[in-house]
């Protein structure tokens, strides 16, 4: 239920969930519940973003390798090679990213023989389904003519990274799951758009309490994010990541402690 799509002019990032993409030749972004390609798919037919055609999605950025973050990665590796995508996927994310990538591919090992066999449909395209997975750490981790890539360690559970984008026109950062940090508020200091994970008290009110322990440690409620975005400044803040909430009761909560521009991300918005 939260995937949103931006499009400026050179340049698309589309966050399915926690993995964004930016696409010109297309970068992109990783981690999904969702289906990934779908939503790019989407986004190209319905929104006329032609720089996310499911083959040209090529880059990769993971958050962390959470689930409901990374349980879309198989569908990025091979939905697009299927339909014509000639070159690996770039992906660049957290450690464990790359023992994720060797186990997705030895789990898909019978598809790609018979894909790639003499008898094979790809057989012409058989680097299509490779992947060049990149452990990283803070700082600049991507850069081409159309977007610099910056990677910001956050707080969450396990080794975690927002990034900020800077395209020609726009920058936008993303939180990824996290606590609130100082890391976000100076990547983002000045940027264009914010896309920040939020919850309310009154939806953590109704976990259990091993889960409200894990979210005051490794998630943001929309109090402290309220704070974080009165010092980061974003022209736009963008709340995601609110579970079983609803828009409107994410809405209404916020409305009572932020007085800046936000609005609560839902599926394939485009800002
Ligand atoms: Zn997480
Ligand atoms: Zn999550």
């Amino acid at each position: 239920m939260e995937d949103w799509t931006y499009a400026s002019k050179r340049c698309a990032v589309q966050v399915v969930y926690k993995l964004r993409l930016c696409a010109g030749t297309s970068h992109g972004f990783s981690g999904s519940r969702a289906a990934t390609t779908n939503a790019a798919s989407a986004a190209f037919r319905d929104k006329d973003i032609k720089a996310l055609e499911p083959t040209k999605l090529r880059v990769a950025f993971v958050t962390h390798l959470h689930s409901d973050h990374t349980v879309g990665y198989p569908d990025l590796i091979f939905t697009p090679w299927t339909i014509g995508r000639r070159v690996p996927l770039e992906v660049y994310g957290p450690k464990g990213l790359k023992a994720m990538t060797e186990h997705l591919l030895e789990a898909y090992r019978v598809d790609i023989e018979t894909r790639t066999n003499p008898d094979g449909n790809q057989r012409e395209f058989p680097d299509g389904h490779k992947v060049n997975a990149h452990e990283i750490g803070p700082g600049v981790v991507y850069k081409d003519a159309n977007v610099t890539v910056t990677a910001f360690a956050t707080k969450h559970a396990m080794e975690s990274y927002g990034y900020r984008f800077d395209t020609p026109d726009r920058s936008i950062v993303i939180s990824g799951d996290t606590n609130p940090t100082q890391a976000t508020i100076a990547a983002c200091r000045g940027c264009d758009i914010l896309i920040h994970e939020a919850q309310t008290p009154a939806w953590l009110a109704t976990r259990p309490a091993t889960f409200q322990q894990f979210a005051a440690k490794y998630h943001t409620r929309t109090a402290q994010l309220a704070d974080l975005a009165r010092e980061a400044k974003p022209r736009l803040l963008i709340l995601i990541h609110y579970n079983a909430l609803s828009p409107e009761e994410l809405l209404s909560d916020m409305l009572t402690r932020y007085a800046g521009h936000f609005v609560v991300g839902r599926d394939l918005d485009v800002y």
